[in-house]
């Protein structure tokens, strides 16, 4: 048996919420990075779902994952989320399991997110809530600039590079860390420099396009972390392609 994680020792357990209606900007795409990267490595992946009306399993994934959605769909995954996930979702975060939400799944981690008129209520992971205002939709390639240490995630620099697309503007509660700084793009509000949020393994952003694709080395510390290893125990793989994506996001967002 080997005794190296890269080597077959784990499996990385995500579950999807609402892949059916929380997947704009092609969300199955991270999905598949993952998958992917862990194959390469040897690394177990399995992925189930959970849906509108579906319970959630607090203690049986390693990473929850919540795509991006059309208002209307937001509006009902929001209620579902309330009536069937929130608790399991906090408890899952409370023992160190990864929460991803991109785009509007991050709009759901938060407080709540206003338009016209109305609040659609979110399950409060991250201390942020969501406006939308007059004005327009922001959208363009974006890259962000991660830096962590004082928000003593272990996360170290690096540069994110995506595409925003999102009505809603996103405020930060005093005390919430952003998860970067803005280096081309608008990010949560278009005006604050910020990206994102970040508390412990909770972590939402409006960068998809997809995300992971263009940034892998975000994709092995999600693996890593979610497995419980140091960042630097994956195997290194071939990545001349996947550095291609990379440097071309960069480029496209000015960089
Ligand atoms: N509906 C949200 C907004 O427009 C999120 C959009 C998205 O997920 N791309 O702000």
């Amino acid at each position: 048996m080997p005794d190296s994680p890269e080597a077959g020792d784990g499996t990385l357990n995500v579950c999807a919420l609402y892949p059916d209606l929380m997947n704009i900007y092609a969300d199955r795409g991270n999905l598949l990075v993952l998958e992917r990267r862990c194959a390469w490595r040897g690394i177990g992946f399995e992925v189930s779902a959970s849906s509108l009306g579906e319970p959630l399993d607090a203690d049986a994934h390693d990473l929850y994952y919540l795509g991006g959605g059309q208002d209307r769909d937001q509006r009902l995954c929001a209620e579902d989320l309330l009536a069937t996930k929130r608790d399991a979702l906090h408890a899952a975060a409370a023992r160190g399991a990864l929460v991803l939400g991109v785009c509007g799944g991050y709009q759901l981690l938060g407080h709540s997110y206003s338009l016209d008129g109305e609040q659609i209520e979110g399950v409060g992971l991250l201390d942020v809530h969501t406006v939308r205002e007059p004005g327009p939709r922001l959208i363009g390639n974006v890259a962000i600039e991660i830096s962590l240490e004082g928000a003593g995630e272990g996360l170290g620099d690096g540069v994110l590079a995506g595409f925003e697309n999102h009505g809603g503007r996103t405020y930060l509660g005093d005390g919430q860390p952003p998860l970067g700084r803005v280096l081309s793009g608008y990010g949560n509000d278009g005006s604050s420099g910020l990206e994102g949020a970040v508390r412990r393994g909770v972590i939402g952003t409006y960068l998809h396009g997809p995300l992971l694709p263009k940034n892998v080395w975000f994709a092995d510390w999600l693996i890593a972390r979610a497995l419980g290893l140091p960042a630097d125990a994956l195997r290194a793989l071939e990545d001349d392609l996947e550095r291609q994506a990379h440097a071309s996001a960069l480029q496209a967002a000015g960089l």
